[in-house]
């Protein structure tokens, strides 16, 4: 009989102060990775007919000044000579990343990318009993439409626990499987669903993880996660806005996101947007990204919640852009930046079960 429920976490509470997990603090294997299954804001994007032929004529237009025979030869031409945006695509998903290396499964957000996650999962090791750890950002479609699809939730003996900072947690997941919305229920999915409240500022233990949560600037507010295992630190910050009082030397979020391994954050708008036609929209942009990362002192920034109405050609100009600004922001600084595309691979370890970052 399946159970739904929510829990306080109490026992799990370890401290009431702001999480600081840095310099190696906490001594063992250090073994954490990132695997994003979904990284679109707002709505799914599609990569429509049009755009993929205008991919295909450009490899095609390159490839002819080569002469490609083997099988080996064109990979390496595709490896060496073509764009990302060209051979590859930044993806279709909304929100969903897991964080590996803990004694359970992790997940951040339940957007589209969900379903994916939950069919590798299938694919891969689908004997129950299996636990999964889902930290929602807040309620919003795109952070909450994958669930129905989710198969291991349907498994007897699984058990998902889903965690978040909103009082209508719960609700929000009964709702959206309700007529005339969805036609199976949450309560015909046959694991063990649990709802866990959690309060901002606390420190969790999950997984193997110490976890705190930050209220953040979005409508109906949102929350951000930091995830600290073996000196690593791993910040999830999506649809969250900051405007002029992040210039501050106290803003929270620079303690919050301080020394982080790698720090994904919302970057949907361009600076115009974000400050003119989309401000108080809930979303930030790539130029705060920077500024922020670099006065957090975070080593690896992850632009992410990608603008779903942009196509795969715009927002690599948008990195090209962002490193730029880097340069002109802080010529010393050794800040990394990607943009998240479904597929991307960080491996904190040198141990990893998925393949490299292939692009
Ligand atoms: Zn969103
Ligand atoms: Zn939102």
């Amino acid at each position: 009989m399946k159970r739904v429920y929510v829990s306080s976490l109490a026992a799990n509470l370890i401290a009431t102060k702001r999480v600081i997990c840095n310099n190696g603090k906490w001594k063992g294997e250090i073994n954490m990775q990132l695997y994003f299954w979904g990284t679109r804001g707002s709505l799914p994007y599609s990569n429509r007919p049009e755009a993929i032929r205008k991919k295909i004529k450009t490899a095609l237009r390159l490839a002819v000044q080569h002469k490609l025979q083997e099988e080996a030869e064109i990979d390496t031409f595709i490896d060496t000579h073509l764009p990302f945006d060209i051979k590859a695509s930044y993806g279709c998903n909304t929100s969903c990343v897991e964080i590996s290396g803990g004694s359970e499964f992790v997940i951040c957000d339940a957007g589209s990318g969900l379903r994916d996650f939950g069919n590798h999962v299938m694919q891969k090791t689908a004997k129950p009993p299996q636990i999964f750890n889902i930290f929602i950002s807040h309620l919003h479609w795109d952070h909450i439409h994958g669930f129905p699809f989710f198969v291991p939730a349907f498994i007897p003996g699984n058990t998902v626990n889903i965690y978040g900072c909103h009082a209508q947690l719960e609700n929000a997941f009964v709702q959206q499987q309700e007529p005339p919305h969805f036609p199976l229920p949450l309560t015909s999915m046959g694991a063990d669903i649990r709802f866990h409240l959690l309060e901002p500022e606390k420190i969790y233990e999950v997984a193997n993880f110490k976890v705190t949560a930050a209220r953040q600037s979005h409508p109906g507010n949102s929350y951000g996660y930091a995830f600290c295992k073996d000196g690593k630190k791993v910040v999830y910050s999506t649809d969250s806005e900051h405007q002029e009082e992040s210039e501050k030397d106290d803003y929270y979020f620079l303690e919050f996101a301080k020394n982080a391994d790698v720090l994904i954050f919302d970057a949907q708008y361009n600076l115009v947007d974000h400050f003119s036609a989309k401000r108080s929209w809930g979303h930030s942009c790539n130029i705060v990204a920077v500024e922020l990362a670099v006065r957090a002192k975070a080593k690896r920034l992850c632009l992410f919640h990608n603008e779903h109405t942009v196509d795969d050609h715009q927002l690599e100009k948008f990195l090209g852009d962002t490193r730029r600004y880097l340069s002109f922001y802080d010529q010393d600084s050794t800040l990394h930046i990607d943009l998240a595309y479904d597929g991307l691979n960080i491996n904190l370890t040198p141990n990893t079960d998925y393949p490299p970052e292939v692009y």
